[in-house]
């Protein structure tokens, strides 16, 4: 056994797959909102010996030995976190976005606790509540919902549904809606009627730490938020929260705890056993590099891109769910195209064009969630690719084609060779084979 293989040699058959994908990355045009291309430095950190420790517990009150480094690692990770964001309270342990709001759940509801969470259908996540997750499972979830009419949220219909509902927490947050959210008025509507507030920003937590959408810091009592969405960090979660428990007397009141020790401690002992050191020293090179200026340039323009692409696609008479977006995502909603129920078929389609979408539902959908009848995208990876508004044209005249076409087989290649042409312009980690 020789710790100093490199994979070409030792497992071709996975070698070749990285190889594969990376090609794929490189050649297609990247829209699932959800997903970024992360920094060399990031995959280096995350690649490195810190996979070999374990350091169960928290700086300076470890389990194991040999973790003086990891110590300093895991305490610049936080600072950083805290500087970028300005919170509080700073856990950078959470293994994903899902364990993350597990963990604040633990934290603050017992079970069949009722909290309030954003319909999934309408732009919510899974474990904001929905019946297959162990949110809608665990615990009691009631769910409020866009207008009907405008496709978004409307601020009074959510305070009437947390005061007749009473719920213990509020949550704020999107995978799948186009425009601001309002934390501030979340927490106005969470204080009225007791309840936590927990924003999850794992979506626009770049928009956020680039100053292009209103931060929930300054209001909700806890925000958690995955690294490598629009913060084009590591696969990972970060929590933060303000260190006193407005609510301690009423929901904690036999515990010691304020409430950062509570998150903290449903992070670990609680539900996680030790951290992923390499992903938390990536977590911190992603952090550094958000702190930069040209970050802030960089959300600037995922949202100008993101603009760009909802008008032209409105231009070419594709109808987007509440005609527009203000954030780095767009739902198309293909139903006056015709084709209500047929997301998957125009994602291979756009798939065989060499455009990476994801079908979607849209608000009261009318079909199901395997076959819905919207389409997300997203321009966080395109804009890390330096792709600018003019680029989005290339990108909407694509789509549209393709949607115009309900998928026709030589719509979808002929769209295929303008794409390749497109992001030969835009080369992905130049040099880069295997990463070394
Ligand atoms: C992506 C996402 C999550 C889950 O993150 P995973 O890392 O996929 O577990 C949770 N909440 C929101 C709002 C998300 O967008």
């Amino acid at each position: 056994m020789n710790l100093m293989n490199d994979i070409e040699t030792s497992d071709p058959k996975i070698s070749d797959m990285i190889l594969r994908e990376l090609k794929r990355q490189e050649e297609g045009v990247e829209l699932i909102p959800s997903e970024n291309y992360t920094y060399r430095s990031v995959m280096q950190a995350a690649g490195s010996v810190f996979t070999n420790k374990y350091s169960e517990g928290y700086p300076h009150k470890r389990y194991y030995g040999g973790n003086e480094i990891v110590d300093e690692l895991e305490t610049l990770a936080i600072e950083r976190a805290k500087k970028l964001f300005g919170c509080e309270h700073a856990n950078v342990q959470p293994y994903s976005g899902s364990p993350a709001n597990q963990a604040v759940y633990f934290a603050l509801l017992n079970l069949k606790d009722k909290f309030l969470g954003f319909n999934l259908t309408s732009g919510g996540h899974l474990t904001h509540g929905s019946h297959v997750n162990f949110s809608g499972k665990n615990y009691t979830c009631v769910s409020y919902d866009v207008d009907p009419k405008t496709e978004m949220l409307d601020m009074e219909v959510v305070r009437k549904i947390a005061i007749k509902e009473k719920p213990k927490m509020i949550i704020s947050g999107l995978t799948a809606y186009p425009r601001k959210i309002d934390f501030k008025a979340f927490q106005e509507i969470a204080e009225e009627v007791d309840a936590y507030h927990m924003a999850d920003i794992s979506h626009i937590a770049g928009l956020v730490a680039g100053g292009v959408h209103q931060s929930p810091i300054p209001y909700a009592d806890v925000v958690t938020t995955t690294t490598h969405k629009s913060l084009r960090g590591p696969r990972g979660a970060i929590i933060m929260c303000k260190t006193e428990d407005r609510l301690h007397d009423l929901y904690h009141a036999n515990s010691k705890k304020n409430l950062a020790q509570l998150i903290d401690s449903a992070v670990f002992p609680g539900l996680q056993g030790g951290p992923h050191d390499n992903v938390n020293a990536a977590k911190a090179v992603a952090f550094n590099e958000a702190l930069k200026p040209e970050f802030k340039t960089y959300a600037t323009q995922v949202v100008k891109n993101a603009k760009a692409l909802a008008e032209e696609l409105m231009a070419l008479d594709i109808k987007l769910v509440s005609n527009g977006t203000d954030n780095h995502l767009i739902l198309i909603d293909m139903r006056p195209d015709g084709l209500t129920g047929e997301g998957k078929l125009i994602q291979n389609a756009l798939d065989a064009a060499g455009i990476t979408v994801n079908k979607n539902t849209v608000p009261y959908e009318p079909s199901t969630p395997f076959n819905p009848s919207g389409m997300r995208l997203g321009t966080p990876a395109v804009t890390s690719r330096g792709m600018k508004e003019s680029e989005m044209k290339v990108i909407a005249a694509g789509i549209a084609k393709v949607i115009k076409s309900k998928g026709d087989k030589t719509v979808s290649a002929n769209v295929h060779k303008d794409i390749l042409e497109l992001t030969a312009k835009f080369p992905l980690y130049p040099g880069m084979s295997i990463l070394k």
